[in-house]
């Protein structure tokens, strides 16, 4: 590696991400320090400049959420930062009361966010993935961490914090089948639908046949994507259930998203907080919204009707492999009713299999002797062995101990709210006295 960047300071906090979760964190702690004092903040994202699941923000897509669960309102709504605040901002206040939805489309509440990130440019450096957070070590205490990031042109930088936030989201799920096809341009995850599907030769008109994996509300959007915009495709949609199923978001259910939940599911043991997760799974997990499965089944209804077959939907079908050749990509669909094997060949395939949440294992690795197994506290915080006096907190990696809201946007504002407290109580008790700014370089 080159001489990395190291920089002399010492944050208060380094975020890793700077998504809706720690965009809310960020506000959070920008309002509690107008009254408190200001802790020393930055934000790092991978991305180049900020996009909330930019890849996509196809124009059908709505929020799934009511957009007073924004970066702010429950939290505080005389927020500047409200998603009503930015309609007005915008002039468009009025006309969003016209439309009678609280459910903007996603690619307007993606604009409510990048506006919102604008405000926090002095706090955020886009670019830049962070590669590891380790110990800086004194007297065998972890008294700070280190946070190694690599910037677009390849250039590693090198900081020190006493606490960083891991809010890093999720990684793209890809099948055992498809590893292998990870590389080939034609196999491409539905985090990358929009940049990807620029570079199909549909998008000149060509016919193409397409197969979309997965029976989720992102499995839902592509095919309705490629049936509007893309005439010259047919599309297959391949499922291991046997229906689209509807996401439950009526109201008494929806109480598992407030803010009070999340301390009933903390206070379950953790066979109760599993079978909670599993009694709500169908709030988010493998569920389409109904307007858009009765949009699909229309579809499949009026191609009965026209005789004109240019979609097939495959459902209980799984994949018994995967392969490619100049032609195409070839599927063993195997259907679990009859058990029959078949051959399908297609020009592309879309993964639309969901996310993993496995990166905070990976960039905590070096610190896994003071970590555990990840137990984290009410506050967010990792219990950590005694030795580590820094703060390791996570967003969106504590659905089991929190609950299903951990990885949306549901309680973003209380959270941060949270998280806020703990790093000021956490700064006033815990500050170690002997972390100068010469040990910090020493340590780089
Ligand atoms: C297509 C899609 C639609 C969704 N729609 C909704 C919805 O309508 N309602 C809802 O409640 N939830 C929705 N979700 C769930 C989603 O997780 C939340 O909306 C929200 O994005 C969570 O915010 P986050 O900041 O925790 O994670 P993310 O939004 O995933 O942000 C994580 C950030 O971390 C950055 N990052 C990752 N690794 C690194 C690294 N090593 N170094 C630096 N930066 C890194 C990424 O670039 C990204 O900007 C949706 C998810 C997807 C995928």
């Amino acid at each position: 590696m080159t001489q990395a960047i190291a920089s002399a300071v010492v944050h208060d906090l380094i975020g890793i991400g700077f998504g809706p979760s720690n965009l809310a964190l960020a506000i959070a702690l920008q309002e509690h320090g107008q009254v408190h004092g200001h802790l020393d903040v930055l934000f790092l994202d991978k991305q180049a400049d900020y996009r909330w699941h930019g890849n996509t923000l196809v124009s059908q897509s709505e929020l799934q959420i009511s957009f007073l669960k924004d970066l702010v309102t429950l939290r505080n709504p005389t927020s500047p930062y409200s998603f009503v605040n930015y309609l007005k901002a915008h002039g468009r206040l009025v006309d969003f009361i016209n439309l009678g939805t609280f459910y903007p489309c996603r690619m307007e509440f993606n604009d409510y966010l990048r506006w919102v990130a604008s405000h926090f440019a002095a706090q955020s450096r886009y670019g830049e993935e962070v590669l590891a957070i380790e110990p800086v070590l004194h007297q065998q205490q972890v008294e700070a961490l280190r946070v190694i990031s690599r910037d677009i042109q390849g250039q590693h930088h090198v900081r020190t914090t006493r606490s960083v936030v891991v809010s890093a989201g999720g990684t793209p799920r890809i099948p055992e089948a498809f590893k292998a096809l990870k590389d080939d341009a034609r196999v491409f995850h539905h985090s990358q639908y929009l940049e990807r599907m620029t570079r199909q030769p549909c998008i000149n008109g060509q016919p193409m046949r397409i197969a979309i994996i997965g029976g989720g509300q992102s499995a839902a959007e592509a095919f309705i994507d490629l049936n509007d915009s893309y005439p010259s495709t047919r599309v297959d949609l391949i499922l291991r259930g046997s229906a689209l199923k509807p996401a439950d978001d009526s109201p008494f259910v929806n109480e598992v998203f407030s803010p009070q939940f999340t301390d009933l599911m903390y206070q379950q043991g953790t066979a109760e907080r599993e079978r909670m997760i599993n009694e709500y799974q169908s709030t988010n997990y493998s569920v389409v919204d109904i307007d858009l499965i009765e949009r699909i089944y229309g579809i499949f209804y009026r191609q009965k009707v026209s005789g004109i077959a240019r979609h097939v939907f495959h459902s209980l079908t799984s994949i018994d492999s995967a392969t490619a050749d100049g032609q195409g990509i070839q599927l063993a669909l195997r259907n679990a009713a009859s058990g029959e094997v078949s051959e399908q060949h297609y020009d592309a395939i879309i993964l639309a299999t969901g996310y993993e949440r496995q990166m905070h294992r990976q960039l905590l690795a070096p610190l896994a002797n003071y970590l555990g197994e990840f137990e984290v506290d009410r506050d967010y915080r990792i219990v950590t062995d005694p030795r580590c006096k820094a703060g390791i907190y996570m967003q969106g990696f504590c659905q089991a101990s929190h609950g299903l809201s951990d990885t949306l946007l549901s309680v973003l504002p209380i959270r941060a709210q949270e998280i806020c407290a703990s790093l000021y109580a956490h700064d006033q008790h815990d500050k170690p006295v002997s972390l100068t700014d010469e040990r910090v370089l020493a340590a780089v």
